[in-house]
């Protein structure tokens, strides 16, 4: 799978709508401190399922709408989406979106269709790429493996294997 464009509107310090192209090949994001590099690489985890406010800073999980300056007010919505092309037989493009209301919570669409955060969480996993995979590696994410307890070290290497995708599938079959 590859990531093709992200978009946001009112995420973090995105309040504009803003687009990221991310072509072929390495892409590298430089700016100053606070210009919002790691809020992009949140954006992402966001759109592909993360459900914990902790691991994107914030508290609740509305602290990822911008939050207003001085000079702004706050916006009551934000809204992401993630371009992906997938490989082989899912060779086609497909747009993942994420939308967040304050007081309302968030919903997710798949090509503009109501999916849920399940759906959204396997495709990803089926792909290893999932909120937690390997392929985002966050600040303190190295310092966290190693002090986890087993079970949580477990659970990241099933994911980093690619076999997170089936037991999340197990469990769902189970719970039937
Ligand atoms: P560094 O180089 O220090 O790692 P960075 O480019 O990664 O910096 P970020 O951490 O992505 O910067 O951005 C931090 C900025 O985002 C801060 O100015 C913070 O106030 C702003 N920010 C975060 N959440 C919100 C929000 N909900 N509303 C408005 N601004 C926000
Ligand atoms: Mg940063």
């Amino acid at each position: 799978m590859r990531f093709r464009r992200l978009k946001l509107s009112g995420f973090k310090s995105f309040v504009e709508p803003a687009e990221l192209r991310i072509e072929p090949g390495l892409t590298g994001i430089v700016g100053p401190n606070g210009c919002g590099k790691s809020n992009l690489l949140e954006a992402m985890r966001w759109v592909m399922g993360e459900g914990s406010p902790k691991s994107l800073r914030g508290g609740g999980m509305e602290d990822v709408i911008f939050a207003g300056t001085a000079s702004r007010p706050a916006r009551d919505f934000a809204e992401v989406s993630l371009l992906i092309e997938g490989d082989g037989a899912e060779a086609r493009e497909r747009e993942v979106t994420r939308r967040i209301e304050r007081g309302a919570g968030s919903a997710y669409r798949l090509d503009g269709r109501d999916v849920r955060q399940k759906d959204v969480a396997l495709l990803f996993a089926d792909a290893a790429t999932g909120a937690h995979s390997p392929a985002l590696v966050s600040q303190g994410r190295i310092g966290a493996i190693i002090a986890a307890k087993p079970a949580e070290r477990r659970q990241m290497l099933e994911e980093a294997a690619g076999i997170a995708g089936l037991h999340a599938r197990r469990k769902d079959a189970e719970q039937k």
